[in-house]
């Protein structure tokens, strides 16, 4: 699978509402770089992580989906081999 990303940066710009947080409370945004001007709650980056074409914890995240899978067919006492 390859994706061809093309955003503001991939192309070198540091967009200038990286900046930008987002409180996960009342959903503001802000500039403080800590605290919610408004609520005072810890605020988060307004952004999702950075996309990576290597997909570092998908490893993981498969490890976990097969885990709750193995799980549910535990929890409906299902066993059938395979
Ligand atoms: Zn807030």
């Amino acid at each position: 699978m390859s994706v061809l990303v093309t955003t503001a940066e991939t192309l070198g710009a540091v967009p200038v509402t990286r900046l930008l947080k987002k409180c996960p409370r009342c959903g503001q945004y802000t500039m403080n770089p800590t605290v919610c001007p408004k609520c005072g709650e810890p605020v988060v980056s307004a952004h999702p992580p950075r996309f990576s074409i290597e997909d570092r914890y998908g490893k993981y995240r498969r490890q976990m989906k097969r885990a709750l899978l193995a799980e549910q067919k535990q929890a409906k006492g299902d066993t059938a081999a395979g």
